[in-house]
């Protein structure tokens, strides 16, 4: 049997949001050194403030400034920073009480080592040279038994905050493996053949390959081999443009019955008027061309009309 496939996937994006009433103003304190926390219904003094009372649901009457000394409360260490955290050397994690307050902040320690870390440690924080507005204005906290001034934070990645907005990058990297089925699904793909699989206890077909049945739970392991001609069961029309966007709005996003299949899957569907696309639309798959580098995943390039008479509703109704 072979392997699965394995290949890396990166997803990446900006994501912006208004900062809110309350949060703009710890974020604007931060950068005039200031920590506020806000006082609850039950007296608790909580920070970072709270947008609304846990206990009453009111926005905060009045933002009190804490600490700026605090005490550990818990903590993790992390023994190799990755990249855009705090700092670049060895550091905690930690859940820090400040001075005044009832509840914690999760902030970094700077502690030089995992040994001098401890819960109830005394920490202060180390503020950063250039301050904008961000809780990275506080470059991380520090032992309050450190020399002053010793070492700085990291500010690989200074955060803009215009008129109470942030902007926080988010990046994910992972390794992907596909399953069994996938695999085959996928290698399939690249010799331009689409491969499903039957479950041996319903009978229904799956294409992509879902490795067991959703209804009885069984392995499936009967491959079946698919024309690369179906039925739109369902579509909708995109008008919504998008950074990055291969196509052109407005075009067409159906749902595509493949002609032996039971699952309907997600496709383009292109080459006419996206007016012109209606439930029971026959369509044929069109491939990439093999000599363009095309990656397995992405050989079908889109799916176009084949002219055909409509298929009738019964034929694809089960697969709504
Ligand atoms: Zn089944």
């Amino acid at each position: 049997m072979s392997q699965p496939l394995r290949a890396p996937l990166e997803i990446e994006f900006d994501y912006t949001r208004s900062l809110g009433p309350v949060l703009s103003r710890f974020m604007t304190g931060l950068r005039d050194q200031a920590i506020l926390g806000a006082r609850g219904a039950d007296g608790r003094v909580h920070a970072p403030p709270f947008e609304y009372d846990p206990v009453s649901s009111e926005p905060p009457a009045e933002l009190i400034a804490v600490g700026p000394e605090g005490t550990v409360v818990s903590w993790s260490w992390m023994p190799q920073p990755l990249a855009g955290q705090p700092l670049a050397e060895p550091f905690a994690w930690a859940l820090i009480r400040l001075d005044g307050a009832d509840t914690a902040l999760l902030h970094a320690v700077d502690a030089g080592s995992a040994a001098a870390m401890r819960t109830g440690l005394r920490v202060r924080p180390r503020w950063a040279a250039s301050r904008v507005g961000s809780i990275r204005d506080i470059a991380c906290f520090e032992p309050c038994d450190a020399p002053a001034g010793e070492r700085a934070g990291t500010r690989d990645e200074p955060v803009q905050v215009p008129a109470g907005m942030i902007v926080t990058p988010v990046r994910l990297h992972y390794e992907h493996t596909a399953s069994p089925g996938e695999s085959a699904y996928l290698r399939g793909l690249a010799e331009g053949r689409l491969v499903g699989q039957r479950c041996r206890v319903c009978g229904q077909v799956y294409v992509p390959p879902r490795g067991a049945c959703p209804a009885d739970g069984v392995p499936m392991d009967d491959e079946v081999e698919l024309p690369d001609t179906g039925t739109v069961t369902t579509f909708c029309i995109v008008n919504v443009g998008y950074p990055g966007q291969r196509v052109t709005p407005p075009y067409v996003a159906a749902a595509v019955l493949l002609d032996g299949a039971d699952i309907a899957f997600s496709h383009l569907i292109l080459g006419c008027d996206p007016g012109q696309v209606r439930m029971g639309m026959r369509v044929r798959a069109v491939w990439q061309p093999r000599e363009d580098g095309a990656t397995a995943a992405g050989a079908i390039s889109h799916f176009a009309p084949t002219g055909e008479p409509d298929a009738p509703y019964e034929t694809y109704a089960s697969a709504l």
